[in-house]
């Protein structure tokens, strides 16, 4: 821990005005430039509520749930942190306000405070730098962004022990950045300034300058703007940054460095780097540019209201787009609507590719089922994802095995026998619900000449989990004897970990995440052959739009 206080700089990104500014790409975007420098960085998310973490909460709250490596469930903004650089992330980079307070609380009770009055400053403030230095072991550069909005009253310690660290460290070790709002009121036709000043203002009063604004909108800010800001919020003009809503989240690096922002960077906190190397970012950029058809994928799934709540998978099917060089456009369709009488399954008939994601809980379930059924009897290219593998096996199991009984989890149908989605032993004795699931990487063996082999082009994989249902093995064979193959199975042969069907040009199902591991620079595999798929039924369907 002394090396990281003395090796690491320390960047915060803080955010005011409104939320959903997009602090995370910010800090993404910067993590990549600087890294195109090669410099190590490090990226962590602190988050101010109580919750130890966002495993135990709907993705109808913060959006998905992100789950690292080492199987740690961490805010979605731990995705994009990823899917920008290279840093290995990990348990230690995110944590919350619950998890200071447990470290605290536990200390407190093993007398560790040595009779002291526990307050909120200094331990409570000291544990979260005792956790900022944890997450930044090893990185020249750990970029730490502080969940919530400026002017929460739980983000206050945060903010607290943030401003602590510039004192301790010094002026050349850690830096701030705000990112605020900056509205176009349509009535006055104008970009306004004032709620970036207030709450810069309000950063301020609790000690912090900020040193670089990067102000949100819709258009680009206008040279006389930046000044205004700049000088009203007592930062330089050229720290004051534009960042213009954009179609696509990978044009960002680029637009940030036309602006300077990673050399204003290097230049405060006092590091002299090589010059930046961008050309992975400006073949991405002429990937975006120049789409050369679309397809068109339907997500069935029960969390389709909050635009976040798939984040991963949208993303992963955005890398795929632009590796297969077509445009990739999502329906988001309520597994519950498939559940009416009337609704009629050529609905699903536009779509070039079906994807059933994860879930929990039995909502929509049928729907869902009706939705794999569509895509195996009408040889549409399928993927389905942890639930969605247990969904396909349930319709295989009603529709094609004719074993009814049999077709459910014991997930909601807590009396039935032998459902084909079942527990392990290990999982039938957990009473607690949180961080107990099945979760991070675990190793899976492909079957040669499969389509998963044929995609991944490996013999061992590991892929992340989510989840605490499996299949249930007794039906293997039976599920062979009719044309589902396993062809991912954990190493000791007892997780099926991925399953197809031979008798159709792509239908694959895995129990785990592979939206988790895809990234820009590299498509995950199955979504890429997922796209690559959807390319061929489209031609197929409508070979006058060859995409
Ligand atoms: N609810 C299922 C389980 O716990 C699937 C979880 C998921 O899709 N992430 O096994």
């Amino acid at each position: 821990m002394s090396d990281t206080r003395q090796h690491t700089k320390f960047i915060f990104v803080t955010g005011g005005v409104v939320s959903s500014l997009g602090k995370g790409i910010v800090a993404s975007s910067l993590g990549a430039l600087l890294e195109t420098r090669g410099l190590r960085v490090a990226l962590s998310k602190a988050d101010p509520y109580l919750n130890i973490d966002p495993g135990t909460m709907s993705p109808t709250q913060h959006g998905e749930v992100f789950v690292t490596e080492d199987g740690a469930e961490t805010d979605l903004d731990l995705g994009h942190y990823e899917r920008f650089t290279h840093a290995q992330l990990s348990r230690a980079n995110s944590f919350t306000t619950g998890q200071v307070y447990d470290a605290v609380l536990s200390k407190e009770r093993n007398g560790d405070y040595l009779g002291g009055t526990v307050q909120v400053v200094p331990h409570v403030t000291a544990q979260i730098k005792e956790n900022i230095f944890r997450a930044s072991e090893g990185a020249d550069i750990s970029i730490i962004e502080i969940g919530g909005t400026v002017g929460d009253i739980e983000g206050l310690p945060f903010l607290e022990a943030i401003r602590q660290m510039r004192y301790e460290l010094g002026q050349a070790n850690v830096l701030y950045i705000h990112l605020t709002l900056v509205p176009y009121i349509a009535a006055a036709r104008e970009l306004k300034t004032k709620p970036t000043q207030h709450s810069v203002k309000e950063l301020r009063s609790i000690g912090i300058q900020p040193d670089i604004l990067v102000c949100r909108s819709e258009s680009l800010l206008p040279e006389e703007l930046k000044l205004k800001i700049a000088r009203f919020c007592n930062v330089a003009p050229n720290q004051v940054i534009s960042a213009e809503d954009v179609a696509n989240i990978y044009t960002m690096p680029l637009a940030f460095h036309a602006q300077k922002l990673d050399q204003i960077v290097v230049d405060a906190l006092g590091i002299w780097t090589r010059k930046p190397d961008l050309h992975e970012w400006h073949a991405i950029a002429r990937r975006i540019e120049n789409p050369k058809g679309q397809v068109k994928i339907a997500v069935v799934g029960k969390y389709t209201l909050v635009a976040d709540s798939y984040k991963s998978i949208e993303e992963s099917l955005l890398h795929a787009g632009l590796y297969n060089e077509v445009t990739v456009e999502i329906d988001y369709i309520d597994s519950a609507d498939l559940e009416s009488p009337t609704w009629d399954p050529q609905q699903l008939r536009p779509y070039h590719g079906i994807i059933v994601p994860g879930g929990f809980g039995n909502r929509g379930v049928n729907g869902k089922i009706r939705a794999v059924e569509f895509a195996r009897v009408e040889q549409v290219p399928f993927l389905g994802i942890c639930l969605g593998l247990q969904v396909a096996a349930i319709e295989f199991c009603r529709n094609v095995l004719g074993k009814t009984e049999a077709a459910t989890s014991l997930e909601w149908d807590m009396d039935a026998e032998k459902p084909v989605i079942t527990l392990m032993n290990e999982q039938r004795a957990l009473v607690k619900k949180g961080g107990t699931m099945r979760l991070g990487g675990y190793p899976c063996q492909l079957q040669a000449g499969s389509k998963a082999g044929a995609a991944y082009q490996q013999e061992q994989i590991t892929e992340r989990h989510r989840h605490r249902y499996e299949f249930n093995t007794i039906y293997k064979e039976a599920f062979e004897g009719s044309g589902m193959t396993f062809s991912g199975i954990s190493p000791d042969g007892k997780l099926m970990e991925i399953m197809e069907y031979d008798a159709h040009p792509w239908f694959v199902a895995c129990q785990f995440h592979p939206e988790l591991k895809s990234k820009p620079m590299k498509p995950h595999p199955l979504f890429r052959a997922l796209i690559q798929e959807a390319k061929r039924h489209k031609n197929e369907k409508e070979p006058s739009h060859v995409a």
